[in-house]
């Protein structure tokens, strides 16, 4: 069985590393058109050139935006209808985690990681949502972690701003169910990314290999599965939410974590 999601457009914000990359490159082999976005103009070329050597030109859109940028976002969702006449599928995906606890996290800080979890995904959704709202398969899907319901304290205010995100996931799904939109969250644990990489380069066992130091990490953390998600592990699940298969399906959040949530 196919995700249905054939011909259908799909944004991806933050699509140039890691999920948000994998996300691209599988509903292109799906057969969908895809626009995706990042900041950093290199990495962004660098995933077009990357995903044009195996798809259509005609299905494949990257654009320079950061998700925080409302007139961008803006831009964003004008240039995306100019070249695919509208949006089916939104994906909020951008951003990044916050490593401190209480005393290392000054009010700035705060503020700014608030800002990222919230705005990333209320600028796209203003941006898109006309376009969202004339198709016919319709559906907002959120990058969010398990940490909005199994806080950790050396990450606070990431805690803190996912527990907003899923709950500001759940009221949007509740309100744009009468526009026909799904919205759903999948919720993440660890999965290998740019800043794991960074990470196991200067990891303090040289010697160790990228499997022995991500093991070492599941068994340490208590990841029931013993390693870490690869990026189109939840790739898939994002899709999956995104797509018709998901029709019944809104208000939901996925659990991807390889069973490292400890609640029912
Ligand atoms: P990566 O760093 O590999 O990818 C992040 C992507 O988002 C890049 O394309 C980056 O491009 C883009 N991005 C970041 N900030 C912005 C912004 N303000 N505007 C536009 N694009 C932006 O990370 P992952 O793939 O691991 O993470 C994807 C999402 O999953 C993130 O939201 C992250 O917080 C979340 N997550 C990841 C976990 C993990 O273990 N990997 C765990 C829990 C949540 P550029 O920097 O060029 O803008």
């Amino acid at each position: 069985m196919s995700f249905n999601v054939k011909g259908k457009v799909a944004v991806v914000t933050g699509g140039s590393s890691g999920i948000g990359l994998e996300t691209v490159r599988l509903l292109l082999a799906e057969g969908a058109r895809v626009a995706w976005c990042g900041r950093n103009t290199e990495r962004l070329a660098a995933s077009l050139a990357e995903m044009l050597a195996s798809f259509p030109e005609d299905n494949c859109m990257a654009y320079p935006c950061d998700v925080l940028d409302k007139e961008a976002v803006t831009a964003f969702a004008a240039a995306v209808e100019a070249r695919f006449g509208g949006t089916d599928m939104l994906i909020n995906n951008a951003g990044q985690g916050r490593v401190s606890n209480f005393e290392q996290t000054d009010d700035e800080q705060w503020l700014a990681e608030s800002r990222l979890k919230t705005f990333s995904v209320i600028y796209p959704i203003k941006a898109f949502l006309d376009q969202l709202t004339r198709s016919p398969c319709p559906s907002i899907t959120n990058v969010n972690s398990l940490l909005a319901l199994q806080p950790e304290p050396h990450m606070i205010a990431t805690s803190a701003a996912r527990a907003a995100l899923l709950n500001l996931t759940h009221s949007l799904a509740h309100e744009f169910a009468a526009k026909g939109i799904r919205v759903n969250s999948i919720l993440l644990g660890m999965v290998e990314s740019e800043q794991w990489r960074r990470r196991f380069a200067e990891r303090s066992e040289p010697q160790q290999s990228w499997e022995e130091w991500t093991q070492g990490i599941a068994a340490r953390r208590g990841i029931p599965m013993g390693r870490l998600g690869k990026p189109e592990e939840p790739a898939r699940a994002l899709i999956f939410l995104a797509s018709p298969l998901a029709a019944y399906t809104t208000g939901a959040a996925l659990d991807v974590s390889g069973g490292f949530n400890r609640h029912l």
